[in-house]
């Protein structure tokens, strides 16, 4: 018995066993115990996650390769979690550091990636597969056209990773584009020299109009005058660095009215 690909659910199952164990092998295995590996499907990967010495976790929303994996896996049950990634709450079940892991289902990507990041006081590691455009795009640095939200936000805690490329001939069913496999390391001092929820709004504001200059995009924050007439406020949000959005932040926190 297989599992039967669902389009809805973002289902490719790998079929290359050395990508799955090369994707696995992605995680450094230091400074955690846990693994959380979302979106396991028929288990292709976990087995080589169940060679290690870290303890595997599995998430699965799809309650048919949920039981496939219990009559197969018969040791991982216990720790299978039958549920959707993006609407658990992540400290409901780990406690201690975990890194993530997965082959993600690629319709909600950014959603897991953007997840991770509010939860990255556990999280100090994460690698998996994405599309290739979207694996790119967290690994961007400033001045492409793919810099955006996610690349800032990822980069401001994590050291970005662009790993390797997978092509579609290896899954069933082949999605139409490119794969692309990163690894984030969390930095070992991931607090920002700002208040984090600005820097958040900052960046995704600024990118809401990404054509736009900062000094129109960011009218919404309510500036004073003089500091939209910095040279800054001139810029576009992909010319910036994330050095720079963290200190723009800071200059948006003292701006005086
Ligand atoms: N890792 C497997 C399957 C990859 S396909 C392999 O490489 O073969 C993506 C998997 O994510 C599917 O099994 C799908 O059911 C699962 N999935 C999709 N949305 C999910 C969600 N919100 N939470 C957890 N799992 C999800």
């Amino acid at each position: 018995m297989t599992v039967r690909a669902k389009k809805h659910l973002g289902q490719h199952f790998l079929k290359d066993e050395q990508i799955a164990s090369d994707i696995a092998n992605t995680l450094t295995e230091k400074g955690y115990d846990t693994v959380l590996e979302i979106g396991p499907g028929m288990g292709v990967m976990t087995k080589y996650l169940l060679e290690k010495k870290y303890t595997t976790h599995v998430i699965e929303i799809d309650t048919e390769s949920v039981e496939y994996l219990q009559n197969t896996y018969l040791n991982l049950t216990p720790r299978i979690i039958s549920a959707d990634f993006l609407k658990i709450n992540i400290t409901d079940y780990f406690e201690d550091q975990f890194a993530i892991v997965g082959n993600f289902p690629y319709n909600i990507s950014s959603q897991i990636v953007f997840k991770t990041l509010e939860h990255r006081d556990r999280i100090p590691e994460f690698s998996g597969m994405f599309q290739k455009e979207v694996a790119q795009r967290i690994a961007e640095k400033k001045g492409s056209k793919t810099y955006g939200i996610l690349s800032v936000l990822a980069q401001a805690f994590y050291d970005v990773e662009y790993l390797f490329t997978v092509p579609p001939t290896v899954f069933n069913p082949p999605p139409k584009v490119d794969s692309g496999v990163i690894r984030m390391l969390r930095k070992e001092d991931y607090s920002l020299p700002v208040d984090e929820k600005l820097f958040f709004r900052v960046v995704k504001t600024a990118f809401g109009q990404r054509r736009k200059m900062l000094r129109s995009s960011l009218k919404a924050l309510n500036l004073s005058d003089s500091l939209r007439e910095t040279e800054l406020f001139t810029k576009r949000p992909e010319q910036l660095s994330v050095e720079e959005f963290i200190n723009l932040t800071s200059l948006i926190e003292q701006d005086a009215h």
